[in-house]
């Protein structure tokens, strides 16, 4: 089965921080890495864009690596070079867009659009040679991250149009990524698993509640004031 996402998709990353100011008086923080995915259709760009109008300046997001890579003019080929040669190529810009952040201490929770772990769900061979190519384990790149907040990606019942086959096909594909990214992370002791529900919002909301837990108390008790913020 061919997994490789349309080229559309690649057109954009989202990043920045949080649109409030806030009080915190903190010169620096450590920051807390919290992995967001999810398969195809999820919400996950909806719900990034929310983070950013919810939370304050001290919450940051990290872009897909995979967007800028291919958004970027990477090859995308079906070949098997290609394909490892890929998700090679993110893993690196992961990790470097992360080291960034949390070198810099100024953010308090950096939301990852997606995780060095993800990276499993789309590598054409086993999971050994994932960790071995990439010159680490699954142990070590599970604990960078503090959390995992995984948006499932709807069933054939919840936002997908049963009459088109083209749609049910890939439903179906979305589906078995979804799974594959669900076995990738299993193993993370602080997963946040959020099923679809019948309106976005309910989604969305319990997104925002799992982000908000890992806030520090120093911006969590901070008066939020909105301001204009946006990228920094
Ligand atoms: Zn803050
Ligand atoms: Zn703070």
């Amino acid at each position: 089965m061919n997994t490789m996402p349309s080229q559309s998709k690649w057109s954009e990353s989202i990043w920045g921080s949080g649109s409030h100011s806030c009080e915190c008086q903190e010169q620096r923080h450590h920051p807390r890495l919290i992995v967001l995915t999810g398969g195809p259709s999820a919400g996950k760009t909806a719900v990034l864009e929310m983070i950013l109008k919810t939370f304050c300046s001290h919450v940051t997001i990290i872009p897909e690596a995979a967007s800028i890579i291919f958004g970027g003019g990477f090859f995308r080929r079906d070949s098997l070079p290609a394909r490892k040669g890929a998700q090679r190529a993110i893993f690196k810009v992961q990790r470097e867009l992360e080291q960034i952040v949390l070198e810099e201490k100024k953010a308090a929770v950096a939301i990852c659009d997606r995780g060095t772990v993800d990276g499993l769900a789309y590598w054409p061979e086993s999971e050994e040679t994932y960790w071995a190519e990439n010159g680490t384990t699954g142990e070590k790149e599970l604990s960078r991250y503090e959390a995992v907040i995984h948006l499932r990606t709807p069933d054939l019942a919840r936002g997908y149009n049963h009459d088109n086959p083209v749609r049910i096909e890939s439903a179906n594909e979305a589906m078995a990524i979804d799974q594959k990214l669900l076995s990738a992370w299993v193993s993370h002791p602080h997963r946040h698993l959020i099923e679809s529900q019948d309106d976005f919002f309910t989604k969305a909301r319990l997104a925002m509640e799992a982000v908000r837990t890992y806030l520090p108390t120093c911006c969590q008790n901070a008066k939020l004031n909105a301001k204009s913020g946006g990228k920094s």
